[in-house]
């Protein structure tokens, strides 16, 4: 993705918003910010720790930003001290990217119903879906009226994914949340979308089971016989961020490479993916 080109113009002249999930060069939400930078948005950032701001300052800088609020959404001092910082610094903003979700690894493997945890799943509830809703709260409050937000999910929340387990809980609950979100925001003309993106080799990617055997079934199985590329997941942010995506709210929008519209997978594509002659 490094040396990708995404399209340049004036779709977020002046825009300025928030970017909640950077963890790399290699995170959804940095495919997102170099999208909307290149059209013109002004971005903050969130990191999480001294670590990550290493890694995320840089970033930032590389596309002239210069406002970084470290935030655990789990932490409500920092979730406030960062839409009070964006208020001081800008008065209003936007747009909001959310593109975090957290589950501990024993939760990420095996059997769904043996290994889910009380603790397993009450965290990975609050970090991947509650926290949409408790900064879309945050946010809505500065928003100029025509807002935009959108949140990263994934087809586990519609159907079974081996591993994938309270994740899916989770995504289920983003997705259900977001259509509550779209509608106590309508009247306000801020829209809420998501985005359920196909699988992207992340740092999050990497903590669930079989990723390798997902990425090649996934290959195989959707329609355009590829992986999702994360310039497919920008442009989509692109459109349902700016006032392209007008009208358009409450929707959980695929970008999968059609992976969810298959009911039964090509036999030839699928034997190669498995490796079965
Ligand atoms: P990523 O680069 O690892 O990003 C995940 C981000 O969530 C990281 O910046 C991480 O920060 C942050 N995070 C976790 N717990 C947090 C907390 N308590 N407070 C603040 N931030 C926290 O992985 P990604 O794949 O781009 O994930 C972005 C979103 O896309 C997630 O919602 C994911 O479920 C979704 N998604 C991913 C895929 C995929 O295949 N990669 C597919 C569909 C949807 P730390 O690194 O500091 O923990």
């Amino acid at each position: 993705m490094a040396d990708q080109h995404f399209p340049t113009g004036t779709l977020m002249a002046g825009k300025r918003g928030l970017v909640m999930g950077v963890a790399n060069k290699n995170s959804i939400a940095w495919a997102i910010a170099r999208q909307l930078s290149s059209q013109g948005a002004e971005l903050a950032f969130t990191y999480q720790g001294e670590a990550l701001l290493r890694r995320v300052k840089p970033l930032a800088e590389s596309i002239g930003s210069s406002i970084l609020c470290e935030c655990d959404v789990t932490n409500d001092e920092t979730m406030d001290s960062t839409f009070s910082k964006l208020e001081t610094e800008w008065g209003k903003i936007d747009f909001l990217v959310h593109a975090i979700a957290f589950a501990g690894k024993d939760q990420l493997a095996g059997s769904f119903i043996e290994n889910t945890t009380r603790e397993g799943f009450k965290s990975a509830l609050d970090i991947s879906a509650y926290s949409f809703v408790d900064a879309g709260r945050r946010a809505a409050e500065i928003m100029n009226d025509g807002g935009s937000m959108i949140t990263l999910t994934y087809l586990g929340s519609e159907r079974v994914i081996p591993n994938y387990n309270v994740m899916g809980v989770a995504k289920a609950a983003l997705e259900a949340s977001t259509r509550y979100m779209a509608a106590d925001l309508g009247p306000r003309q801020i829209r809420v979308n998501a985005i359920s993106a196909g699988p992207i080799k992340t740092l999050a990617a990497a903590g669930i089971g079989s990723g390798r055997h997902m990425f090649r079934f996934n290959k195989a199985a959707s329609s355009l016989q590829d992986n999702t590329d994360p310039m497919g997941v920008a442009g989509a942010a692109l459109y349902l961020l700016s006032d392209l995506g007008l009208s358009c709210t409450g929707e959980t929008h695929h970008v999968d490479g059609g992976f969810h519209s298959v009911g039964m997978p090509q036999e030839l594509a699928l034997k190669e993916s498995l490796g079965i002659s």
